[in-house]
């Protein structure tokens, strides 16, 4: 099932494998946070990984959500690399050659990626979203987004905040406006209501979709979002 990774509430059953784990790895930077209290209560005498490490992070708000830039990808594939070599030695050169097809995948990705935004003007990509996942999506490939919730999902924005947000929208006239597939859909239903957009889909911020579904995989979810991203932007330039 999918859960909303910064609010998920562990269960005494998430204690018990924790304990027993040998390896865990975490993005951090407060994305998890009750897991990584728990890791700190559970007894775990294992190796932590924590993916972010050496990542220059958005400090003000602090901003966990670095994955969704795919040159910060690579560096989460390079300190697991580097983890599991050292976990595992034995295996060193098996992980190091999945990392190398690995990375050349995510090299393909990432061009890929800006070459979806190529056509349209950097004054018109604007986005709105429900929280603020995606900053380091919009500095990497020239997107700005907006969104009435903040970096994690379980602060209420003020009422000033979203008529803010739909005076802003109606007068750029943005029209890619999406959900997300964990986040509540409460206030982008009242801002559609009020600025009579149409949802132009759902993005993939903080967790993948299931295994049949468009984001099963990192790269299918970083394709997806910018697919239907690129696709509004263009729609409403013509
Ligand atoms: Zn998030």
């Amino acid at each position: 099932m999918e859960s909303d990774p910064h609010t998920y509430q562990p269960s005494p059953k998430d204690s018990i494998l924790l304990a027993r784990a040998d390896l865990i790895v975490i993005n951090g930077l407060d994305f998890e946070k009750e897991i990584e209290k728990m890791i700190a209560s559970s007894g775990f005498k294992g190796k932590l990984c924590k993916a972010t490490d050496n990542i220059p992070y958005r400090k003000n708000p602090l901003d966990p959500h670095l994955w969704h830039d795919v040159k910060y990808a690579k560096i989460y594939v390079d300190n697991i690399t580097i983890f599991l070599c050292a976990y595992d030695p034995k295996n060193k050169n098996l992980y190091q050659d999945n990392k190398q097809k690995f990375v050349q995948e995510l090299d393909n990705l990432d061009q890929w990626i800006h070459q979806q935004f190529l056509t349209i003007p950097p004054d018109k990509r604007l986005v709105v979203t429900t929280h603020d996942a995606f900053w380091y999506f919009g500095k990497a490939y020239g997107i700005e987004f907006l969104s009435p919730v903040g970096i994690s999902t379980d602060v209420e924005p003020s009422a000033k905040k979203i008529a803010g947000l739909i005076t802003f929208i109606k007068k750029k006239k943005i029209k890619a406006v999406f959900v997300e597939n964990l986040a509540n859909q409460k206030l982008i239903n009242q801002i559609i209501q009020e600025t009579g957009l149409t949802l132009q889909g759902t993005l993939y911020a903080d967790s993948l979709s299931n295994s049949q579904g468009s984001a099963s995989t990192y790269e299918n979810m970083m394709r997806h979002n910018t697919t239907i991203i690129s696709q509004s932007l263009q729609k409403a330039l013509s």
